[in-house]
């Protein structure tokens, strides 16, 4: 490979490499069953008692309402199920967002063919979620309030004190995929007053497949996963030991870097963004606006006549790694669902582009894509009109 430059942080990052150090250095010496009474047994437990107090102090919370899960994807299907179980025995709704995560999206679709009523906020251009619609979907009935913090595709930042005071208002739980906020900007389960929260290792430099839920102390709670007593019984399984001290490992990094790394990711945005608007013509950026609205990294565009799938290709064989708004479902030419959900014309929307910048980019990077973006966007423009 030559120069190859990621900007696709919001998919997944690259592991930090005093992650790496920290596993490499645990995983041959640290494999006993952390549920195990033996000294092997007990060296496990510990280093996951220590991922748990990195995650208790990054999320503002008590270790004691940190499980572990495999993934932000399980966390979320976790806090619906519970909705799920004290709707069926109560009644009552869950009240959410059309701008979710699929893990969410397709959760909801799943309840409601088992009869559960969801009701989802509409958001506005900018990607936020209007309040006046989500103020009227509010009732004593509503059960669950389901707003992410920032969105993965076009890093809008939601108001969740706000939306959390609201729920509460209305006697609902309130609960927030923080997934793509960690180690961007400060998240308090203690300040915005949540019940539950989910975030993944991946998306902030830590191990795949390793995920956290926090729920608060005396809030409902019901495995998905069945079986062992791991977890307090709320997540049976053999402990993946080392994906959670990996994990526990990133958190630290991510509390000790927020301020002075959502500062640089916004310099690099802002350059990339400016540096797109100068040199090529008929484009739009979508979503957030506003420093205090917007995922630091991440910068999503549409360019007009032009198709996203196309452009990423291009891009590709240039060395540089970019995702389109139809991320999680590669493979389908289907329009990215929260662009059309903002609003965004259906064509427009086939032309997104989203960049997210990380901890391992530099300017040097966004001064390459810069360079190498306007021609083929023309070229690919020339080729389009010619067809
Ligand atoms: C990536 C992501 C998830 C899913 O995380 P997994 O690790 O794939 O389970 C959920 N929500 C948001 C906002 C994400 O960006």
């Amino acid at each position: 490979m030559g120069r190859m430059i990621y900007l696709d942080n919001n998919a997944t990052t690259q592991m930090a490499p005093e992650v790496i150090k920290a596993i490499s250095e645990a995983e041959p010496v640290v494999y006993g069953n952390a549920s195990s009474m033996h000294t092997f047994g007990r060296e496990a437990q510990r280093l996951v008692e220590e991922a748990r107090g990195n995650v208790a102090e990054l999320l503002d919370c008590q270790p004691s309402e940190i499980t572990f899960t495999s993934g932000a994807s399980e966390t979320n299907n976790t806090v619906f199920m519970i909705a799920k179980s004290i709707i069926d025995r109560k009644g009552g709704r869950i009240v959410t967002t059309t701008i979710e995560h699929p893990s969410i999206i397709e959760t909801v679709k799943y309840l409601r063919k088992q009869g559960i009523h969801v009701d989802q906020a509409p958001v506005s251009a900018d990607g936020r979620v209007r309040m006046d619609e989500l103020e009227k979907l509010m009732g004593p009935d509503v059960v669950l309030v389901s707003v992410m913090t920032g969105n993965n595709e076009t890093g809008a930042i939601q108001p969740i004190k706000e939306i959390s005071a609201l729920a509460h208002r209305f006697g609902a739980m309130m609960h927030t995929d923080a997934t793509q906020a960690i180690g961007k900007m400060q998240v308090s389960c203690k300040d915005w007053d949540l019940d539950y929260l989910s975030c993944s290792g991946h998306k902030f430099y830590g191990p795949k497949g390793v995920g956290v839920m926090y729920a608060r102390k005396g809030r409902p709670f019901e495995p998905l996963v069945h079986g062992g007593e791991q977890e307090h019984g709320r997540r049976a399984g053999t402990y993946n030991t080392i994906a959670i001290y990996g994990l526990g490992v990133a958190a630290k990094l991510a509390k000790e870097n927020i301020a002075e790394e959502s500062h640089r990711l916004w310099a690099m945005r802002e350059r990339l963004r400016e540096g797109i608007l100068a040199n090529v013509p008929n484009v739009v950026v979508n979503g957030c606006k506003e420093r205090e609205n917007c995922l630091p990294g991440t910068l999503d565009v549409s360019f007009e006549n032009v198709e996203g799938e196309s452009i990423l290709l291009m891009l590709d064989m240039a060395g540089i790694a970019v995702s389109t708004g139809s991320a999680c479902a590669t493979g389908s030419l289907e329009p990215s669902y929260v662009l059309l959900a903002g609003g965004l014309d259906i064509e427009l929307a086939h032309g997104s582009i989203r960049f997210s910048l990380g901890r391992f980019n530099t300017m040097e990077d966004v001064d390459y894509v810069i360079e190498v973006l306007p021609p083929i966007i023309r070229r690919l423009r020339q080729l389009s009109t010619r067809g």
